[in-house]
């Protein structure tokens, strides 16, 4: 099957489901040529003394991203398809200043993070899951298909060469940030989509961010901007979908707030706070039952976060009798209004960058909705939700979700 094949189906009127055919057409397909294969990887080894693992106070201190020995790249050709990956030092890219990507967007992404174990082991957390939304990313800037069980195993590969120097054994309970991206490099200008890309991963450093001061602030956007809208890209992990919220970012920050609430519409609807998805642990008005409330998938507006997947499950399984999961859209106006009947219990927000960071305020047009923090600036649910999942990350529970990074 060549990575392009145009749909079989006939339609009258062009639907987005077109991408839902590209990505039924990429599962259980077998390796043929062309096709990422991660069996193929040629391997290029950096010298291991040229540059020296940062402390931990040291891996985020400059305005660079320290990454580790070496990096993964792949090329794709709409004639010839995908080329054999390359394991290879860590370096620049080199690009046309015309790369496609330079001047439309085609840049999608992916974040997972690779965790050295109490156990000593490293392991990754649901990989597949980043895998399978970064074809979909991938496919909706029409970027080329792969089979995501190649990227996983890619991805294990660079976390199984890089994990003993850079996240050694000595260091449990931390962990590295993994970045895989695809970009279409064609050096033609002119709004088409490219013939030429690249996927690569990196892995690096990033702060641990899951627990703000005094608790992470959010301020609602303004009123007349959107992150995401119906029929829009807000699902995907797209670069275009990031560059453009950094001004409202900025402008909170500098009234003191870590985040930006996303509502969306008349209506305000609550979707994600900054790039994480976000969570509120109320007593529904009707009942007074504690329900753990977060926004739905079904409209994609936001994006399928493995963090909030994973959150929605434990809580769904491990909670069953006491917290009521609920995904449904809700409103800012709920949320003032629950808080003025004193019915707020928690909120966070939950992604793999802030993991599960308790919330302490949101402010919206003149009016501040105060959260509870607990003991120890975490809600009780919050600290249960975020346990369960480190446990997994960490080894300290044996779950399938955990997958081990072995070099063999
Ligand atoms: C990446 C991201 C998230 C979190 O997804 P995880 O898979 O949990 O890391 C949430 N919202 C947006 C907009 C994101 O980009």
């Amino acid at each position: 099957m060549a990575p392009h094949a145009s749909d079989a189906v006939e339609q009258t009127d062009l639907t987005s489901s077109a991408m839902e055919h590209r990505i039924a057409e990429t599962n259980g397909h077998t390796a043929a040529k062309g096709e990422l294969d991660a069996s193929k990887l040629t391997i290029q080894l950096a010298d291991p003394t040229a540059r020296e693992v940062p402390t931990p106070e040291n891996a985020n201190a400059g305005d660079e991203t320290i990454c580790t020995d070496h990096m993964i790249t792949c090329q794709w050709k709409l004639s010839s398809g995908w080329s054999a990956p390359e394991l290879k030092p860590y370096g620049p890219l080199s690009l046309m200043p015309t790369a496609s990507v330079l001047h439309y967007a085609t840049e999608c992404f992916e974040g997972l993070k690779a965790y050295r174990g109490f156990d000593g082991k490293l392991r990754l957390f649901r990989p597949n899951l980043n895998a399978k939304r970064m074809l979909m990313s991938t496919l909706r800037i029409s970027l080329p298909a792969f089979d995501p069980v190649e990227l996983e195993k890619l991805i294990l590969t660079l976390v199984a060469t890089d994990g003993d120097k850079w996240l050694p054994a000595s260091r449990p309970g931390s962990f590295l940030y993994i970045r895989p991206a695809m970009i279409g490099t064609q050096s033609q200008l002119g709004v088409q989509a490219p013939k030429e890309a690249l996927l690569f991963i990196t892995a690096s450093y990033m702060p641990k961010l899951d627990a703000y001061p005094g608790g992470l602030k959010l301020h609602t956007n303004p009123e007349d901007m959107v992150r995401a809208w119906v029929g829009g890209f807000g699902y995907a992990k797209v670069g275009a979908n990031y560059g453009p919220s950094l001004l409202a970012t900025n402008e909170a920050r500098e009234r003191g707030y870590g985040q930006i609430l996303w509502l969306y519409g008349p209506e305000g609807y609550c979707t994600e706070a900054g790039a994480s998805n976000f969570f509120v642990v109320w007593r529904a008005k009707d009942t007074g039952k504690l329900q753990l409330i977060t926004a739905p998938l079904d409209d994609r507006l936001i994006l399928d976060g493995v963090t909030r997947r994973s959150i929605v499950e434990l809580a769904q399984e491990r909670l069953a009798g006491e917290v009521e999961v609920v995904e449904r859209k809700y409103t800012i106006a709920e949320l003032l209004e629950a808080n003025k009947e004193g019915r707020i219990v928690e909120a966070f927000a939950a992604g793999t960058a802030y993991f599960i960071c308790p919330v302490s305020l949101v402010h919206h047009r003149g009016e501040d909705i105060q959260i509870p923090l607990g003991k120890s600036e975490s809600g009780q649910y919050t600290t249960k939700i975020k346990s369960w999942m480190a446990d997994i990350m960490y080894g300290n529970e044996q779950h399938p979700w955990g997958v081990v990074a072995s070099k063999d």
